[in-house]
């Protein structure tokens, strides 16, 4: 069956029925349909977090994807299921990879968020305000060098560029404001897929209005001809900016096929952003529940690490565990297999590519956090390759618990549970990687060496230079989002397993001055996908009753 379907089989809930479950007071829920809210800006301002936070991530992945988003629903089911008061953080589905290659972001099998047409498409409206929001910034730009350019902005320089919400490769580079004087100046302009834009990454860290108003003001949008970087405020419009945004900093509320409450709420990219859902949803959140469980993206190695280093070193957060989600068929695929063969067994392959997960294991008690392997069962595992996990990874006083809930839903996940709820009592230890206070080029040179386990990172000179002119400019106490491959520890994507001593080439860095970080680019980064040959879009269809059928 297939994903949209087995959703369609439950009844969900009317949506006030799960906001009592959180106790949320009827007047602050803002009904979207009968089963999507969102949560009131008033409301949500007056809670503070006292519940537990865990975080899942994984190891670095098969392209498929090893299943973060489905253990985080599968476990919240699960502590649901042992009685405990919990709700899940999401991030948004972004349309690109709907349509393209990887399909939606709503789990799978008997582990979903529901509704998940709604979910995966226009949902409650927030990535479509965002992209408005972005683009009349980019309008803002072009009407001032139109009506004068009074702020001397040098057009070859303008680093701010459009957005929308789709895989479209035509529009990387494009020629705007041709045909003469009426249609402005002709430039250089080029796309973005809307969840790389800075306003998404804002919007998913600022903690109030003022703080989204304050992070817009800041964010740096091209350079005059003299050089000098030029903020989005001096051009104005921020205000209209924030009215634009105001519905969407508010948190969704949507639920899990079993009931558990889930908060939905903004998708920045996991490469040039850091690929966490929002701040606002997080400590609405861990005020309403008493454990929260949340995903961050890509592998461990760029996903936890900018979850701790940039979201929770931002917010005042501080975990008290993770869960790191292993697959037999990743793991076979770290162990040499190709990808094409990963159903076949292969005991040794599996034992060998155990490297890589151990490794992420260590590098997250860097952290300071205690540290549970989700083992993701898919149908096709032996029991010797489940069981040659357990006896890899027990040495290091890690327990491995296997995980059915994508075939079972929340009571497939009850062992994950009750050994997350043990977890979470231990004393944890919880520190960032590096200080604020270190210098940029040191804190990517401590993520290189100490998670990336690489012999050194070279700097293009250019980057090194940039680093150089962000410190003077009063950036220095910034933390880096590293830019990388997610599926090696090194730069290279071929490297699976567990390299080492391998170097890291920074090419380039990028001022992300309203989301509160620098970006470090390790490769060629994407932030205008392209559709595959064999896109979703030609499988998705709505039947005759209007039911939309072929997401997956
Ligand atoms: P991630 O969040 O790590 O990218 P997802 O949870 O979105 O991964 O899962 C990726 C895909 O794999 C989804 O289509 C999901 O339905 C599927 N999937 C996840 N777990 C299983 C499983 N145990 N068996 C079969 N398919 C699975
Ligand atoms: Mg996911």
């Amino acid at each position: 069956m297939s994903d949209a379907a087995i959703a369609a089989s439950v009844v969900p809930l009317p949506i006030e029925e799960v906001a009592e479950k959180l106790a949320v007071p009827a007047k602050a829920v803002y009904r979207y349909g009968p089963h999507k809210a969102k949560l009131g800006l008033d409301f949500v301002s007056t809670l503070a977090p006292t519940g537990k936070l865990v975080l899942v991530t994984a190891i670095n992945p098969t392209p498929a994807g090893e299943g973060k988003t489905t253990t985080t629903i599968g476990l919240g089911d699960a502590l649901s299921r042992l009685g405990t008061k919990v709700a899940v953080c999401l991030r948004e589905p972004s349309l690109g990879p709907v349509f393209g290659a990887k399909g939606g972001a709503t789990g799978g099998g008997r582990a979903q968020i529901i509704p998940m047409q709604d979910i995966n498409l226009h949902f409650t409206g927030d990535l479509h305000a965002i992209t408005a929001a972005h683009n009349l910034l980019s309008a803002l730009i072009d009407n001032h060098i139109h009506w004068g350019n009074a702020l001397d902005l040098d057009a070859r320089r303008i680093s701010w560029r459009r957005v929308m919400d789709l895989n479209d490769r035509a529009l990387r580079q494009v020629t705007i404001g041709l045909g003469g004087p009426p249609n402005g100046f002709p430039r250089e302009d080029g796309f973005d897929i809307t969840v790389a834009s800075e306003v998404m990454a804002i919007l998913c860290l600022a903690d109030s209005l003022q703080d989204l108003e304050a992070r817009l003001s800041r964010m740096v949008i091209g350079q005059t001809r003299g050089r000098r970087m030029v903020t989005a405020e001096e051009l104005g419009g921020i205000g209209s900016m924030v009215a634009l945004l105001r519905d969407a900093f508010q948190p969704n509320l949507v639920q899990t096929m079993e009931g558990t409450p889930a908060l939905v709420h903004g998708g920045p990219f996991a490469n040039i952003a850091h690929g966490c859902n929002s701040v606002m949803a997080t400590r609405s959140a861990l005020a309403l529940a008493d454990v929260v469980v949340t995903e961050a993206g890509f592998g461990a190695d760029l996903g936890a690490e900018k979850f701790l280093d940039i979201k929770c070193r931002q917010a005042g957060l501080a975990p008290s565990a993770a869960v790191v989600v292993a697959t037999v068929r990743a793991l076979k695929m770290h162990g040499g297999v190709a990808v094409k063969s990963l159903g076949i067994p292969d005991v040794a392959a599996v034992k060998l590519g155990c490297a890589n997960l151990k490794r992420h294991v260590e590098n997250l008690s860097k952290f300071g956090l205690p540290v549970v392997v989700a083992l993701n069962h898919f149908t096709s595992d032996t029991d010797e390759e489940v069981a040659a996990v357990a006896a890899e990874l027990s040495p290091l006083g890690v327990s491995v618990h296997v995980c059915r809930h994508w075939a079972k839903g929340g009571t497939g996940a009850e062992d994950l549970a009750r050994a997350v709820l043990e977890a979470i009592e231990k004393p944890s230890d919880f520190r960032f990687l590096y200080p604020d206070a270190l210098p940029l080029a040191e804190k990517i040179e401590t993520v290189a060496r100490e998670i990336y386990r690489a012999e050194r990172v070279d700097f293009s000179t250019a980057a090194a230079a940039k680093l150089k002119e962000f410190e003077a400019a009063g950036f220095a106490h910034l933390p880096v989002c590293m830019a990388k491959t997610q599926y090696s520890f090194s730069a290279n994507p071929l490297a699976r397993n567990a390299p080492s001593g391998h170097v890291l080439p920074v090419r380039e860095v990028r001022l992300s001055a309203g989301a509160g970080f620098v970006v470090a680019l390790a490769g060629d980064i994407m932030t205008m996908p392209g559709l595959p040959s064999a896109p979703a879009a030609h499988e998705i269809f709505v039947m005759p009753d209007g039911f939309i059928a072929g997401l997956s």
